[in-house]
């Protein structure tokens, strides 16, 4: 049996203080706000979708899921967005603000002396923010010429991205090819969106901004025009004490905990300039 999907951005949880000041908790959230915590929670869900879809299928696998999940995401994102320039700005703008999150997960837990998690299944943060660096950069080097710069990746490493994102974007081709859904067949299984109560007006005003975006509706069509679902699944946002999302096989759910968008908020207030 699968293990539950594992934790994104475990190390947020440990070193993200609560915030020096509430937003505007009733309040639309601002451009970059918006940007920074749409761009996390569609890298998340992404993954976590990644993990579903790997395990719906049982998709052999060399090396890690996590990695696996992470090079899908990323790699679906910006392919996303290379025939339609409106999406292409977007879904650049948002790994940024993923891969952000993780450099500052990193940066916050160097400055706290936080454990570094060596025996985990992920990745380290700092390791899957110059992931998401590398393959934004070696699908367009053209747009992203100064990124390996700004981002303090290493010519040796930059140099071989145009590979990196060639090669996962191939895995792409090679997953939907193998399971996809074929021309012509039905729709699978239904993947549901459900909401629950919002814990606080702060958590309702990115919940807001999520169903604005209609992102969330956006990947699902996206999966099921993709894939055909073996049996119904959930996509629920709710309260869960801990600041994470995973695919939960068992119960069928794709859980987002509330406190990860709370979380995400925060870090978007404290984002370096
Ligand atoms: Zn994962």
């Amino acid at each position: 049996m699968r293990t539950i999907a594992a934790v994104v951005l475990a190390l947020v949880l440990l070193v993200a203080p609560p915030a020096r000041a509430a937003a505007p908790a009733d309040a639309a959230l601002e451009p970059a706000t918006a940007t920074f915590v749409l761009g996390n929670v569609q890298f998340l869900l992404v993954h976590e979708l990644a993990h579903l879809v790997l395990g719906e299928f049982q998709v052999p696998l060399l090396g890690p899921e996590e990695d696996a999940a992470d090079y899908l995401a990323a790699a679906a994102l910006i392919r996303g967005g290379q025939r339609d320039p409106a999406l292409r700005a977007r879904n650049g703008a948002y790994l940024l603000a993923a891969a952000d999150a993780q450099r500052m997960a990193w940066s916050r837990g160097t400055e706290l002396g936080a454990p570094v998690p060596y025996w985990d299944t992920h990745a380290l943060t700092i390791q899957r923010f110059y992931k998401i660096v590398c393959l934004l950069y070696g699908a367009d080097p053209v747009t992203y010429a100064d990124l390996p710069q700004r981002a303090g990746l290493p010519t040796a490493r930059a140099a071989g991205c145009a590979a990196e994102f060639a090669r996962a974007s191939r895995g792409i081709d090679w997953l939907i090819a193998s399971y996809g859904r074929k021309p012509g067949e039905p729709a699978g299984a239904a993947l549901e969106i459900r909401y629950e109560a919002v814990p606080t007006l702060a958590t309702g005003s990115v919940v807001a901004a999520l169903r604005q975006a209609g992102l969330v509706e956006e990947l699902v069509a996206r999966v099921g025009e993709l894939f055909r679902l073996p049996a119904p699944a959930t996509i629920v946002f709710r309260r869960c004490g801990r600041a994470e999302a995973a695919w939960q096989p068992s119960s069928r759910e794709l859980v987002v905990c509330y406190e990860l968008l709370d979380t995400l908020q925060r870090m978007a207030l404290r984002r370096p300039g």
